[in-house]
């Protein structure tokens, strides 16, 4: 399971992060985009007809984009481009801060199938549309600001087909055509939770129809038990990323896992190539939910942090003292990744 989110962080960091010199250069050629579906990675040559403008959009899309603009009244401020066998719809601004809109219309089509509702397809374009309409930036370098930015593009697309006409449900029906992350362990993820995004959507689409909508799942469950913290819950091995913290430029990924005799074993790995960088241990002991940590860089000084169990499979960690000035309160979430 370590390895996978270990190459998985090699692909994200691949496409976004700016980890040496040589990736911030070659940055700033690569195109910003959101891409509808987590599943798919456009590589940096996203499509071909991007760069050679030699392309013929089809007229049914080209028809849908264009109702969809003059709902809200305003002019397109993005190209619409086909991409056959990019297997995505997304978002994007290239070379001279140009704004485009790139499809696969298999894959829209596809998704539309998939849960019997024509709507899906105007849903993920007025959910890109939202995006340049919003005039996000679609850096995709923190991913909390795009999942926020994710839901704006969702809201918008409800409102959109609010004022269209769909139903609640023809509205929401494209997110059950594509994957998400679980809603508690969504932190590295540059897209939200399920439940987040059907709320988002029908959010814009009450807006736009002025019907009320029931709270969702998500909302219930939130008022569920809260898990104690315990060495039992704690062990096994949690993941997380440093983002930009001591001294790093860009995002380092860590690993802590909870061994018997009261011990913590830290991994630190290169968020490029996967590789160790760093590993050490130290010495902890639990009261209430304060762990106390005797770390190797620093032993005559207990460190001290708040354990929150988020649920069984996330738990967020407020630093209280490391030792370290200016890293009181800081919050970090852990993801477990083995039993
Ligand atoms: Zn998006």
């Amino acid at each position: 399971m370590i390895k996978k989110i270990n190459l998985l962080m090699l692909c994200m960091g691949m496409l976004f992060v700016p980890v040496t010199k040589g990736f911030s250069q070659k940055k700033q050629d690569q195109p910003k985009y959101c891409r509808f579906s987590s599943d798919n990675y456009p590589a940096n040559d996203i499509c071909p007809n991007v760069q050679f403008n030699s392309f013929r959009t089809d007229e049914d899309i080209e028809k849908a984009v264009n109702d969809i603009t003059s709902i809200i009244g305003l002019k397109p401020n993005f190209i619409l481009i086909p991409c056959p066998d990019i297997q995505n719809a997304a978002a994007l601004i290239y070379q001279d801060n140009l704004r485009y809109i790139v499809y696969d219309k298999k894959f829209l089509d596809g998704i539309s199938k998939n849960v019997k509702s024509n709507w899906s397809n105007t849903m993920i374009l007025a959910h890109e549309i939202g995006h340049h309409l919003n005039g996000h930036t679609l850096t995709s370098e923190n991913k909390e600001t795009t999942r926020k930015e994710e839901l704006e593009a969702d809201e918008f697309a409800g409102f959109i087909l609010g004022k269209m006409g769909a139903s609640k449900a023809e509205a929401t029906a494209a997110m059950n055509g594509i994957p998400h992350p679980d809603c508690d362990v969504e932190y590295f993820s540059d897209h939200p939770c399920k439940e987040k995004r059907i709320e988002a959507i029908e959010k814009g689409w009450s807006k736009a129809t002025g019907k009320k909508v029931k709270a969702t799942s998500k909302q219930k469950s939130e008022q569920t038990k809260p898990i104690p913290v315990q060495k039992a819950t704690l062990k096994g091995t949690w993941y997380t990323e440093l983002d930009n913290e001591r001294g790093t430029d860009g995002i380092r990924s860590l690993t802590i896992t909870f061994l018997e005799g009261n011990i913590i074993h830290y991994r630190f790995f290169d968020s490029i190539t996967g590789i160790i960088t760093d590993e050490f241990e130290s010495k902890y002991t639990l009261e209430k939910d304060v762990l106390i940590e005797v770390l190797p860089y620093n032993p005559n000084f207990k460190a001290k942090a708040k354990v929150q169990m988020l649920s069984k499979r996330a738990l967020l960690l407020t630093i209280i003292d490391n030792g370290i000035a200016g890293y009181e309160g800081l919050k970090r979430v852990y993801i477990r990744v083995e039993e």
